[in-house]
């Protein structure tokens, strides 16, 4: 006789707001593709304020894991009995695995990040890099580039919440070889003549806020730098339209996205998925 086993795998993302994240497309459609039917992602609005609530939630339910998006990824890491060395470094993390309770934290997004550079033949050794915002995204970009060789890092980041910046500039000049700088974000930011690589880290342009773009002077953004946003919806903004009208090199957060969720779905259930189901999934419904 069959097995009988409706016990579904639950995984998930914790944001706020949530509503807007493509992680369920993309991750669902990995499961059914890998044969792993009991599998659901779910989307979940948690306030700020109750992620402690939200965890113990996540542990009576024994989900198997689950994805921290804004504004979680920080607050989140005094729930975990575990954190990998990277995630330390960063201060931040996006994915939880629930070992019967026991909770392991660890970035994938700057990972994700870095494979999507690679596959746009950017490298960023000896590079001089501008990141846009200092939040999670932020730091888990800003460390990942450090890591692989960017010569300079500019952290540029509404003066608001100056020490956020401040520890990661004081993270990249302490841990690692690559120089690195805080410029309070006032007014239009002009991309210094230097740079190589500009990046949008901040939420800037997210669903459903799809006519922002960050303030930036884009008369100084020029035709030889490569602009890249982690927007994941929708995949082009404004941002990356200011560039491909200056005809600079741009990519989308779509390869990021897809990218730090494969690492996700090996993490959690052991399993590569097949990224190109992924990608299709994604582009049928965001476009
Ligand atoms: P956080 O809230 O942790 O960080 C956001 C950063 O942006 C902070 O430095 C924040 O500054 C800054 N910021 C927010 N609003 C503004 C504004 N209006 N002007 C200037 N700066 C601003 O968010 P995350 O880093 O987790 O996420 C950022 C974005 O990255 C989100 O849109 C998310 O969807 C996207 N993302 C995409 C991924 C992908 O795979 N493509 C993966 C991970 C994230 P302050 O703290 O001072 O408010």
């Amino acid at each position: 006789m069959k097995e009988q086993n409706f016990l579904d795998n639950l995984v998930g993302v914790f944001g706020h707001p949530a509503a807007e994240n493509p992680g369920v497309v993309i991750q669902e459609a990995a499961f059914k593709d890998m044969g792993l039917e009991r599998w659901r992602f779910l989307t979940i609005d948690v306030d700020p304020g109750k992620l402690e609530d939200a965890i113990a939630g996540l542990k009576a339910m024994k989900m198997k894991g689950i994805n921290c998006t804004l504004p979680h990824k920080i607050e989140v890491l005094k729930y975990l009995d575990e954190i990998s060395p990277s995630a330390k470094l960063i201060g931040a993390v996006n994915t939880i695995v629930n070992d019967n309770g026991r909770l392991f934290g660890d970035s994938t997004d700057g990972k994700g990040f870095m494979e999507s550079l690679r596959n746009a033949q950017i490298s960023p050794e000896g590079k001089r890099v501008v990141i846009l915002g200092a939040g999670g995204a932020g730091r888990a970009i800003g460390v990942e580039l450090a890591m692989a060789g960017a010569q300079h890092i500019t952290i540029v980041n509404i003066p608001q919440d100056e020490k956020m910046a401040e520890s990661l500039v004081d993270i990249l000049n302490t841990k690692t070889k690559t120089k690195a700088e805080y410029i309070p974000w006032t007014g239009d930011y002009k991309v210094p003549a230097e740079a190589h690589i500009l990046i949008n880290a901040t939420p800037i342009g997210l669903y459903p806020n799809v006519d922002d773009k960050p303030n930036v002077d884009y008369e100084t953004v020029r035709p030889d730098l490569f602009v890249q946003d982690v927007i994941p919806n929708p995949a082009f903004t404004p941002f990356l339209d200011e560039a491909k009208k200056r005809g600079a090199r741009w990519n989308t957060g779509m390869g990021m996205l897809i990218n730090q969720a494969a690492i996700n779905i090996k993490m959690w259930t052991g399993k590569d998925p097949d990224k190109e189901v992924m990608t299709k999934a994604f582009k049928e419904v965001i476009g």
